[in-house]
């Protein structure tokens, strides 16, 4: 596969040739940093671990550029960190068993740039060639800008080749802000229960990131928790760690769909039912 950044880095696990690595996909992330597939998309690395017949692939936008340095990595130069974070990803789509590993190698800026056609460029050939039944992207409500920038650069590719790619479901997922807020109906439920080893170990690997005094470890295995715990009030937990997404299918469907006017849709909901549960008690 070629990509528009020299820098650009396409990792195979199991040795496979590029092409036919990237055409049993089955299950699609594109995310904006190293890690932030462990931590939002680990459904599609349990759907798919261990099975012929279904197969994971991560995307990485971004280059890692800027990333905190503690610990060991103190003394690094901010290229010798990429390097770094290059090699964690591949060390997580190796432990994750992943079909392939793209990283994109994108500046944030690049990224977050609404005339950015290369990233979209790289990211519909992705598609096509990878063709997924199922597609994780960061949610559009997330904190982080270059995550939503990944979305909306990801959005674009989806919509610009989706006479020839259809997925069957386009998630929006948690990372810089959890989508409990979503109303039960409008969540997106993703058992993540599954191999709690594989998961911890995927979220481990970045070592440089964790060692940065960030426990994503901890907080991404807390979050699934809480989610399952929290989800529902009555009954006993049948899963015990969920992930909640946000579908993005309909922007996918219908390319007329304003993204904020979607998003805000939800929030809307989210209004209504404060308002009316405090007022029906009131
Ligand atoms: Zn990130």
């Amino acid at each position: 596969m070629q990509f528009y950044k020299p820098t650009a880095d396409f990792f195979v696990p199991d040795g496979a040739p590029a092409d036919v690595a990237i055409a049993r996909t089955t299950h699609l992330c594109i995310s904006a940093h190293q890690d932030d597939i462990e931590i939002m998309a680990y459904h599609g690395v349990a759907e798919c671990f261990g099975r012929k017949d279904r197969w994971f692939a991560g995307v990485v936008v971004t280059n890692g550029a800027g990333s905190p340095r503690a610990g060991i990595y103190g003394d690094y130069t901010d290229e010798e960190m990429q390097k770094v974070r290059v090699l964690e990803q591949r060390k997580a789509a190796y432990v994750g068993e992943y079909a392939c590993q793209v990283q994109l190698a994108y500046s944030s800026s690049e990224v977050k740039d609404p005339k950015g056609t290369a990233v979209v460029e790289d990211l519909k050939n992705i598609l096509v060639a990878a063709n997924p039944e199922v597609v994780y992207l960061h949610n559009p409500a997330d904190k982080h800008d270059t995550h939503v920038g990944t979305t909306m650069r990801a959005i674009a590719a989806l919509r610009a080749v989706r006479d020839r790619v259809k997925p069957k479901k386009v998630y929006g997922c948690e990372v810089w802000r959890d989508l409990d807020w979503l109303l039960d109906e409008d969540k997106r439920v993703l058992p993540v229960s599954a191999r709690s080893n594989i998961a911890a170990a995927l979220v481990g690997v970045f070592d440089s990131q964790v060692s940065g005094g960030k426990r994503y470890d901890l907080a991404t295995a807390g979050r699934r928790l809480a989610h399952a715990t929290y989800h529902a009030s009555h009954g006993t937990d049948q899963e015990s760690a969920l992930n909640f997404a946000m579908d993005l299918t309909p922007l996918i469907e219908d390319p007329s769909l304003a993204v904020t006017d979607y998003v805000l849709s939800l929030v809307d909901r989210l209004r209504a039912d404060v308002a009316r549960r405090v007022n029906s008690v009131a």
